[in-house]
């Protein structure tokens, strides 16, 4: 579904210079519901922004579904729903409306729009907040919304950056149960989060990353095998990058 060879990218120039990213190679087969892992300003984030097209790669190349998202960037992009990590997007409109846009941007009717629209306002429990404008909702409510803008399309690849930062605990975990049943229904996830057990209920396979490369990768039952938690495998990598996935 997604493959990213020998991805750069550098911010600034001179003195300046700063890598962000740093070389890195992933693939990621389809239905597949991948971790990425790493501590702030590891390069997730800028990882994610080279995949959608905020950001321009350095070097590298990223294919989605086969697709170059640089020479064939509107159709890899329609492929693809993004929940940012920051609220990117304008606070003056409605949940209603931010999916209305961003399905009209994707070239959907307006029956089928309402028809998604409505569906995924129930299903977020939007209800009461459909037409409250994004600046008025509650942390919990603009991740949803923002999730449901991500879902408006049907995108084969949802990528989540931290969608779970200031959500209440009940909310989290009903959040998890709709993106369990979405994988199971075959769209592919990439999720970022610092909260490690969501990782490892969720993930079946998992990448850190530490200071623009990738320290480690593998299957979720290679990170926690010998009866260690994702959690305990994390530190330990992130501590001494040179431990082998596999030893
Ligand atoms: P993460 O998401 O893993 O926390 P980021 O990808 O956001 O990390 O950031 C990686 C590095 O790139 C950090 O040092 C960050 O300060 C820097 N960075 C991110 N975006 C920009 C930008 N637009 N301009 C300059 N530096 C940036
Ligand atoms: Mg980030």
């Amino acid at each position: 579904m997604l493959e990213i060879k020998n991805l750069t990218k550098v911010y600034g120039a001179g003195k300046n210079k700063l890598v962000a990213v740093d070389t890195i190679s992933l693939m990621v087969e389809r239905g597949s519901f991948f971790g990425l892992l790493g501590p702030n300003g590891a390069g997730k984030s800028t990882t994610i922004h080279c995949i959608t097209g905020i950001a321009e790669p350095t070097s590298g190349q990223i294919l989605i579904d086969g697709l170059d998202v640089v020479k064939d960037y509107k159709l890899a992009r329609s492929k693809v729903g993004l929940s940012s990590q920051e609220f990117n997007t304008n606070i003056f409109n409605t949940p209603e409306q931010l999916m209305d846009y961003m399905g009209g941007y994707y070239g959907l009717k307006k029956d089928e729009r309402k028809r998604r629209i409505d569906a995924l306002i129930k299903r977020f429990d939007l209800e009461k907040h459909r037409s409250v404008i994004f600046q008025k909702l509650s942390g919990g409510l603009k991740r949803r919304a923002m999730l449901g803008r991500a879902l408006v399309h049907q995108p084969d690849l949802l990528i989540l950056d931290e969608p779970t930062a200031g959500v209440d605990v009940a909310q989290r975990k009903d959040l998890w149960e709709y993106l369990k049943e979405l994988n199971a229904q075959g769209t592919t996830i990439i999720l970022t989060s610092h909260y490690l057990e969501e990782i490892e209920y969720l993930c079946n396979e998992i990448a850190i990353i530490n200071h623009g490369r990738i320290v480690a990768e593998g299957t979720k039952a290679e990170f926690i095998q010998g009866g260690k938690s994702v959690e305990e495998r994390y530190l330990e990598i992130i501590s001494n990058e040179n431990i082998p996935l596999t030893q």
